[in-house]
């Protein structure tokens, strides 16, 4: 088989810093990951999060799906079918406690959309101000 490689430039995810990575990629496998030289905030720099943590992109422990506890044994399950688990217990959660029994860490580590987002459920679906993210650090 020929080996397929390719470079894919992309912001590293890990921090808010954002830094601009260079990412080697053989046969749908990164092999290597470096700094992007013409990015405007780390110039080819990244400490070693950015540079080195990616191991666990193809590591076979990683969660691919779903999963569900039934009889005390956690099985793959759709995501429909997880969604509408979690719904059914938050609608419980909140009947039973009130919605400041909830509370919700969002993360650095996703995009100011989806921090957006994470604000924007616990507010009005859930109707708690609990939240807190490590942005704020
Ligand atoms: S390389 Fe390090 S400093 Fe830069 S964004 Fe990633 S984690 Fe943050």
């Amino acid at each position: 088989m020929e080996t397929q490689v390719k470079q894919v430039e992309t912001i590293c995810s890990f921090c808010g810093t954002g830094c601009g990575l260079d990412v080697e990629v053989e046969n749908e496998q990164i092999v290597k990951v470096k700094g992007h030289k013409e990015n405007p905030s780390s110039h080819g720099e990244t400490c070693v999060k950015g540079a080195l943590g990616w191991g666990y992109i193809h590591s076979d422990r990683r969660l691919t799906e779903p999963l569900i506890r039934k009889n005390g044994k956690l099985v793959p399950a759709s995501w429909d079918e997880a969604l509408q688990l979690i719904a059914h217990k938050f609608s419980a959660i909140k009947e039973s406690h009130g919605p400041d029994a909830f509370g919700c860490f969002s993360s650095s580590r996703s995009t100011n959309e989806l921090n957006y987002l994470v604000g924007k459920f616990m507010r009005t679906v859930i109707g708690t101000n609990n939240i807190d993210s490590c942005n704020r650090t």
